[in-house]
């Protein structure tokens, strides 16, 4: 069957072709939205099957609730809050739920 190194392969094709599709999304999400979230929603399951995690740079733009991909200005809306530490915050504009920033959801 699937040898280690086989699988470590895989893992890393996977992590090619979410790459591929992401940036490709977000290219096109200005002009065609549908197919942009097609490619979010197919890199996605590509994560699930390839038992990776979704690189961090690409993890924050995925609501957290209806798991679309996201695209500031046109999906998400985003916030500076300043303060002590100044934290951005995305709002998702398909469902509507705030998304703190990955300083806020990085012990899970
Ligand atoms: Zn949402």
């Amino acid at each position: 069957m699937s040898s280690r190194r086989e699988k470590q392969a895989t893992k890393k094709i996977a992590q090619e072709r979410i790459e591929i599709l992401l940036t490709l999304a977000d290219g096109i999400y200005s002009e065609d939205p549908e197919l942009a979230q097609r490619y979010g929603d197919l890199a996605r399951k590509i994560v699930m099957k390839a038992r990776i995690r979704m690189p961090e740079k690409w993890r924050i733009r995925f609501c957290r609730k209806c798991k679309k991909f996201l695209y500031p200005g046109i999906t998400t809306h985003v916030r500076i809050k300043s303060g002590v530490s100044s934290r951005v915050v995305y709002y998702c504009d398909i469902c509507n739920v705030g998304k703190k920033s990955k300083q806020f959801s990085k012990s899970s």
